[in-house]
């Protein structure tokens, strides 16, 4: 997996210094574009690399609840890095589009972007096979990531092609606007993740429906629950819920029949860290009728 990681990094770099070849050659913006998505995947491959190591670490004294919260880090920072340089990209092609400027040996800059994306496109297909044989998501998002910036490249090469070969000199501007809003829109995606992630949102609905199912199966007359809540960080799942028993069961009877459920709900949901409060029916500890207080309408002031 680090090989595949470490690999593409060392390949995006030699796409980078290609591309950025490129645009000096031809004074393109376009081309400049081009060569900012593919740092783009450099910081996301690096960034990938390090929350690999930082949030693997296992929980610690001073971080009991484990380091998973890392990666919202990361893609915070990654996403405002990102997206400040399409910001500049975009500032530059607005201008170059109020006062055109041409471009020049457009054929070598292109032989040299083309080079620089037939070389992404081997990575890519090299890393889909390798995120087969790995059953790896991660290695496969990256992968594909790459096969679509491939895409971007070829439309931004045909863009710069046409300049000298129709005279039309805002083509080139025009171009690299189209992929600073798509490295915009990629910047915002990470943030808004990120932000999602510190906010700790709740879990997946699709995990909360699977969560409410088990308790469905375990609740009886005897047997209830309540005040369920989740939340994410990274790859962990957070959940915490009350049990409700008859006033009656002994503190043993107690105990098993919460390991049960406990036993159901870890096998049904990956990376899960369960808290169980266990109650007599009817019973709520203090923070829970306050919290059910708060969400009330505000009564009228006498
Ligand atoms: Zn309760």
């Amino acid at each position: 997996m680090r090989r595949y990681l470490l690999a593409s990094l060392a390949a995006a770099f030699a796409v980078i210094a290609l591309k950025l070849g490129a645009w000096r050659l031809t004074g393109s913006v376009g081309l400049l574009s081009d060569a900012l998505e593919s740092v783009a995947n450099v910081l996301a491959a690096a960034f990938a690399l390090l929350i690999v190591r930082i949030a693997g670490r296992p929980p610690d004294s001073g971080h009991p609840y484990g380091h998973s919260k890392a990666e919202y880090f990361s893609s915070a920072l990654e996403g405002l890095l990102i997206g400040a340089a399409a910001l500049g990209i975009a500032g530059e092609a607005v201008q170059r589009l109020l006062a055109p400027q041409g471009v020049h040996a457009v054929a070598a800059g292109i032989a040299l972007n083309l080079l620089a994306t037939l070389l992404n496109l081997g990575v890519a297909r090299w890393m889909l096979g390798g995120a087969r044989r790995l059953r790896s998501i991660v290695l496969e998002a990256d992968a594909r990531h790459l096969l679509a910036d491939v895409w971007t490249s070829a439309g931004v090469m045909v863009g710069v092609a046409l300049v000298p070969l129709t005279g039309l000199a805002w083509l080139d501007p025009l171009v690299a606007l189209a992929v600073a809003g798509h490295v915009l829109g990629e910047s915002w995606r990470l943030l808004a993740r990120s932000v999602d992630g510190l906010m700790d949102h709740a879990l997946p609905a699709e995990d909360i429906v699977a969560v409410q199912q088990v308790l469905r199966d375990f609740a009886s007359e005897d047997l209830s629950f309540d005040h369920l809540r989740t939340r994410r960080a990274g790859t962990r799942r957070f959940v915490g819920l009350h049990m409700h028993m008859p006033a009656s069961w002994s503190l043993g009877r107690a105990a098993a029949c919460r390991l049960r459920v406990e036993r159901a709900l870890t096998e049904r949901i990956a990376g899960l860290t369960l808290t169980i409060e266990v109650l007599p029916q009817g019973a709520e500890s203090l923070q829970d009728s306050a919290a059910a207080d708060a969400s009330a309408p505000p009564r009228q002031a006498p």
